[in-house]
Formats: C-alpha cells, structure tokens, sequence
C-alpha cells in the first residue's frame, strides 16, 4: 500500500487549469467578459465571488485556488505545495494519495521501529549481544533512522489532516492567509 500510494502521487497530474477557462459566474449573470462589465458597478458585493486573477507566465486566467509552481513551471488547481520527495506538485487531484502515502510511511515506520525495538534494548543491557558488529550497526542505525522518519512522519501528518479539517492547503495558510 505504501509503494502504491507512492507511485501515484508520483504520476497522477496534480491538475492543471482547463483551455479557455472561464469564470462560470460570468456566464450566470450573462457577462462574456469581465473587463467591460460596466453595468455590474451598483451590484450589491457577492461574498462568494472571488476576485479573479491572472497568470502572467502562463498568460491565462487562474480559477480560484489555484497557484503557479515555478518548479513545474505551470499553474496547478488547488496546489498544496511542490513536493521534492515525490518529484511532483501536491495538487486537487493526487493530494488523497499524498495522504494515504503519508499514512501509510507512518505505519510501515513505526513497525519497523517496534520490531527493532527489543534489539535496541539489548544492546545497552549488560548481558552478551549476539549478532556480528555489522548486524549490531544496521540494526542500531536502522532503528534510530525508522524512528526519526517515523516521529516527522507523524507531525507532518497531523498538521495535513488538520489543514484537511479546515479546508485549507499549505500554501493558503502560509503565503496567502489574508484571501480564504
Ligand atoms: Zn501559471
Ligand atoms: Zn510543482
């Protein structure tokens, strides 16, 4: 489950803004385009209309929540962030994996650590520690790895599932808390 979840977060398309996209609140009030939408002035202010931007490098309008990765170099809908360790953007459409993958890094850690774990204890206890002194050192360092992977694991999934809970992203909360 943890290699399966890895390889799509990997290639799932993070999800990139349709052609020609549009604002769909302008075909509701019949307005073609926006920029000369004079007669709209007196409209009382709609708080679910967000106002719209612009990408200059991609030369196209960005829907709401979308942002511009300068690693992908193209705009992503609902970007989270630019995720080096899955060498793609964390986006709307693969962010259920990113989870899952974080999930499960967690569980497949914490095993490894729990199994460790009475190896661990014996090395300090006075009794004879069998092994060779490779084994002692892989066993030693593995421990010690998988625990520290385990313990950032963990915290990095806590703070997405509350992101999660509140409807936010990490770049929302970070770069652009003032907009949502
Ligand atoms: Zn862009
Ligand atoms: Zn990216």
């Amino acid at each position: 489950m943890l290699l399966w979840s890895y390889f799509s977060v990997v290639l799932t398309d993070p999800g990139s803004v349709p052609p020609n996209w549009r604002p769909a609140i302008d075909e509701e009030r019949g307005e073609a385009d926006p920029l000369n939408g004079s007669e709209f002035i007196n409209l009382p202010a709609d708080p679910t209309h967000q106002r719209i931007r612009f990408c200059r490098k991609c030369n196209q309008l960005k829907p709401p929540r979308c942002h511009h990765c300068s690693v992908c170099g193209r705009c992503v809908l609902k970007m989270d962030h630019h995720c080096v360790w899955v060498v793609n953007c964390v986006g709307a459409l693969n962010y259920k994996y990113f989870l899952l993958f974080l999930f499960y890094t967690f569980l497949e850690t914490s095993l490894v650590t729990l199994s460790l774990l009475p190896h661990f204890i014996a090395f300090f206890s006075d009794g004879e520690i069998p092994g060779t002194p490779s084994t002692l050192a892989t066993t030693f360092l593995a421990f010690v790895l998988n625990l520290a992977f385990a313990l950032s694991v963990l915290g990095f999934l806590i703070m997405h599932i509350s992101l999660v809970s509140a409807n936010t992203t990490t770049i929302e909360v970070l770069y652009f808390p003032y907009l949502y």
